[in-house]
């Protein structure tokens, strides 16, 4: 059985101050909470005081990003041995809006993939359509084809380990989101593709989430889905209240 992840994204939101409150006052809602891993992916300059905040509180911590070499002359670029010794468990790779706005590619997704698994840091890949892919009937073939290119050279093993976050772009943000059917069909054939890459095994054990306008009132019923796994939540994971609806719904 694959242990469901509701993870929330909170993009360049909140500084240091903000993100300790926050815990403040989640308090102690997940410590007795079992059979679900809960995670904040963060921004970088909140994760060192975050790292203390969570201690005990059953919260795991995550990036958002990461650069893909150990270190380097690269200016304003974070490694993944620097997460490492915050505590960070989780790194999100090839979030939409990296891949619109920083020039995020198929590419540098893989070798952060590979770089990610190589520090022990899980990484939650993100893959997705855009509205106009989807409109012409081309979501499975995006989605195949960004998942192939996240696993390239990763070995069976490490596979496993891999979150998928399947985010369809136009429902990041908008409101929208895909119906939970769709979003599992779309997610059943990720998973295909992982069997395809790899086995049947693997394909069974790795995880994947939905993400796009995830709120308590809906995040029920998509996990409900056979092959959805968890959530990837964006704007609904902001409010402490919201965070812990989000976790006890799920
Ligand atoms: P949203 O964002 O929940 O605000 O739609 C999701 C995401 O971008 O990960």
């Amino acid at each position: 059985m694959r242990k469901p992840i509701v993870a929330g994204n909170w993009k360049m939101y909140k500084t240091p101050s903000e993100a300790v409150n926050f815990v403040r006052e989640v308090g102690n809602s997940f410590v007795s909470v079992t059979g679900i891993d809960i995670v904040i992916c963060a921004p970088f300059t909140a994760l060192d005081r975050l790292g203390e905040a969570v201690a005990g509180k059953n919260m795991a911590l995550g990036a958002q990003n990461m650069h893909f070499l150990k270190e380097g002359a690269f200016t304003g670029e974070i490694a993944p041995g620097m997460l490492v010794e915050l505590g960070v468990k989780y790194v999100i790779i090839g979030h939409s809006e990296r891949r619109q706005f920083f020039n995020e590619t198929d590419e540098s997704v893989n070798m952060k993939v590979k770089a990610a698994l190589a520090a022990g840091l899980v990484p939650i890949v993100c893959v997705g359509e855009k509205l106009a892919e989807r409109e012409v009937g081309d979501t499975f073939k995006v989605v195949d084809a960004q998942t192939r290119a996240a696993f390239a050279g990763v070995s069976q093993e490490q596979a496993k380990d891999i979150v998928i976050a399947y985010e369809p772009i136009w429902a990041i943000g908008t409101g929208k989101t895909a119906t939970a059917q769709d979003a599992n069909e779309v997610c059943a054939h990720i998973r295909q593709t992982v069997g395809t890459l790899y086995d049947g095994e693997t394909a069974q054990a790795i995880r994947i989430q939905y993400g796009g306008s995830v709120k308590p009132e809906n995040i029920a019923e998509l996990m409900e889905q056979p092959h959805i796994d968890g959530a990837l939540v964006g704007g609904a994971s902001l409010q402490p209240q919201s965070f812990v609806a989000l976790v006890q719904a799920a």
